[in-house]
């Protein structure tokens, strides 16, 4: 057994990201600027979107994205329970209200058949897929279902992620994407929109920065004037140089990164395939998936206390997991508000209640990678003797 605690997930960063950081810190511009602007043309460049606007989290980023569509007070957006609840709240803050759909039960993304039935009866202002895991919602499919409604993907944890030979971040209205601490490309606290429209770019900029008008930033810079013009109550979204700088090294070793997971994902599809409690993480054979989950499913019938027993297992055996997620139905804000009962969303709560991650992410070694498989194994073994 593992002596010391290996945590459920950890950044990639050395002395590269330290270095960069610091010079950051010596130019004396901390804030949003040139290192800023930079990362958003590469991240854009790397998602093949015309624009791509930095802003300091995911929920930030979607929180912008339904604000430049107009979405309304009494508005309905479409959206899955299976999530973290910033896709919901955002919706919230707007004074909508969240329209959850159920899951696909292999996939755990919206269940695409449940969306159209939902669309023949509902009128709705946008609608807000989750990439569950890294593993991509087919979003042509989810196009031609939704016509001229708007989509913004909440790809949290799509990067990077293909559907088919298609980049996750420029297939809709708006991609929102988060670069928290545990993320596949982590900046402490950060996230990025990206779009193809000027109009829908503008408007995100405008309003990451208090409403002011184009180029605030600049405004103390040798190019830049003292005047300004107020055009909205915006908010203050705004990326930091110091992040953008962390975020430029991340985005160069981006692909390493990926492939280490995939690396790691792989074995364990191969340790743990064999046993017929264990369920693996599912994904399309021409898709890319981002892992940033390794989401596991246990056997609540044939294991003895389930997936709660198992976690707490692994626990006690020093390897760090979590559960993803509790669907939001079920969360009290959500629950008293629309009176929702566990079994509305059959599917999001069965699912919930099998699911368990385990640690997947670049820093581990390859001893790590064993120490899990065999605390997996013996865990599932012992539960069933
Ligand atoms: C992490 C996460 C978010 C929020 O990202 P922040 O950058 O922390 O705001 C949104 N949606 C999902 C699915 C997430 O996992």
């Amino acid at each position: 057994m593992r002596e010391r605690f290996l945590p459920f997930a950890l950044p990639d960063t050395d002395e590269a990201e330290v270095s960069a950081v610091a010079e950051v810190i010596r130019s004396g511009w901390l804030t949003t600027g040139a290192k800023t602007r930079a990362f958003e043309a590469a991240f854009a460049k790397l998602v093949g979107a015309k624009h791509a606007i930095a802003v300091n989290s995911c929920t930030a980023a979607m929180h912008l994205a339904l604000e430049a569509i107009g979405v309304k007070a009494g508005d309905k957006v479409l959206t899955t329970p299976y999530t973290f609840a910033a896709t919901a709240e955002v919706i919230r803050y707007m004074g909508a209200h969240p329209l959850f759909v159920d899951v696909d039960p292999e996939t755990f993304n919206l269940d695409l058949a449940k969306v159209a039935d939902t669309l023949r009866r509902e009128k709705v202002a946008a609608i807000m897929p989750v990439h569950m895991a890294g593993e991509p919602v087919d979003i042509n499919a989810l196009h031609e279902l939704a016509g001229d409604i708007p989509i913004i993907e909440d790809a949290a944890h799509a990067l990077p992620t293909r559907l088919g030979d298609q980049m996750i971040g420029n297939l809709s209205r708006f991609t929102c994407f988060s670069f928290y601490a545990t993320k596949t490309l982590a900046t402490g606290e950060g996230g990025m929109i990206t779009c193809n429209n000027d109009a829908d770019a503008d408007r995100c900029r405008i309003m990451s920065l208090h409403g002011i008008s184009r180029d605030a930033w600049k405004r103390y810079t040798a190019e830049g004037s003292w005047a300004y013009e107020v055009v909205a109550p915006g908010f203050k979204y705004n990326l930091t140089d110091v992040a953008s700088a962390l975020g430029m090294v991340q985005l160069e070793k981006l692909d390493v990164m990926w492939r280490r997971r995939a690396e790691i994902a792989k074995r364990y599809d191969t340790a743990f395939g064999a046993r017929p409690e264990l369920q693996l993480p599912a994904r399309g054979a021409n898709n890319q998936h981002a892992w940033h989950l390794y989401m596991l499913r246990v056997d609540n019938e044939r294991m003895r206390g389930g997936r709660d027993a198992f976690a707490e297992a692994m626990k006690k055996r020093n390897i760090g997991v979590s559960v993803h997620f509790i669907p939001l139905h079920t969360q009290p804000y959500y629950r008293d508000m629309y009176g929702y009962k566990p079994e509305d969303f059959p599917v999001a709560y069965r699912e919930f209640r099998r699911e368990v991650s385990i640690p997947i992410y670049s820093k581990m070694t390859d001893r790590d990678v064993d120490d899990v498989i065999e605390a997996v194994l013996e865990v599932t073994a012992a539960s069933v003797s």
